[in-house]
């Protein structure tokens, strides 16, 4: 059984069919990369995934459960973090401060429990420091640690975003476009990232990335889309060399 499974979806906003009749599965502990040109509907197959949209047809599958049964808000319990092609943080609020609100899939103890800072309450909190502070440390973010994300360089901002995803421990992550804007040195880092996610931490990783130099160092799988359907599948380098594949992108 795949931990990821996109069975034959379709979706459709008005007149436009953004994903096609579309169909593939990730594996876990797989790095899976969905590749293609501007508007083939990469974003919105993890809006699919994420449940803010619904398809007009098909299923998706994860962990053999039925996410199409679930509402927004229920999906990261169920172990999926992504994170946003436009980077989604709280601008006056901490490095430390966002990453925690990663942890929010955790949260056991109820108001109450807060309100009245009872011991449970706080042996919760102290559970949620660490955790956070494992990340800060993996993604080399101490220094900006209690820095407003307001004042930090984009490419600061881009790292604190896979934080606050990584935060919540995943069984899966999503990452639209986890390269795009990064300096030669930082898309470096997030490459070795990407790889200690899957190799240290077990995570699986599904991407969307135009970088395709990063795609083909850190990918087992690549789905290349077009036009929100199917153009190739294989390994980095069978997809891109496939013709459907080249001609797409030289725009034939
Ligand atoms: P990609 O991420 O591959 O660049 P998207 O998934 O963002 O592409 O978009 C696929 C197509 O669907 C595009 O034509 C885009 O304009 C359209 N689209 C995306 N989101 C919406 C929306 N919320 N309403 C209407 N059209 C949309
Ligand atoms: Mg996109």
């Amino acid at each position: 059984m795949s931990l990821l499974d996109i069975d034959r979806v379709t979706l459709k906003f008005g007149g436009l069919t953004a994903v096609k009749d579309l169909s593939f599965a990730v594996e876990e502990g797989q790095v899976f990369a969905l590749v293609g040109p501007n508007g083939a509907g990469k974003s919105t197959v993890f809006n699919l995934i994420s449940r803010f949209y619904t398809p007009a047809a098909g299923a998706i599958r994860f962990a053999g459960q039925d996410l199409l049964r679930l509402h927004p808000h229920q999906v990261p319990a169920r172990g999926i973090a992504r994170t946003f092609q436009n980077i989604e943080l709280f601008h006056q609020a901490t490095v430390l401060q966002n990453l925690l609100v990663g942890r929010h899939r955790h949260r056991r103890a109820g108001l109450a429990a807060q309100l009245l800072h009872l011991p449970s309450m706080r042996a919760e909190e102290r559970a949620h420091r660490l955790a956070v502070e494992e990340v800060i440390d993996f993604l080399d973010l101490q220094p900006y640690r209690d820095a407003r994300i307001a004042g930090l360089p984009y490419g600061v901002r881009k790292v604190v975003e896979l934080g606050r995803a990584l935060a919540s421990k995943p069984r899966m992550l999503l990452l639209d476009e986890p390269a795009s804007g990064l300096s030669v040195e930082e898309t470096q880092n997030m490459r070795w990232w990407i790889d200690d996610i899957r190799r240290q931490m077990g995570i699986t990783v599904l991407m969307v990335e135009h970088d395709m130099g990063l795609v083909g160092k850190v990918s087992d799988r690549v789905l290349a889309l077009a036009d929100g359907a199917r153009l190739a599948e294989g390994t980095p380098a069978e997809v891109q060399a496939h013709p459907a594949v080249i001609a797409a992108y030289l725009g034939t």
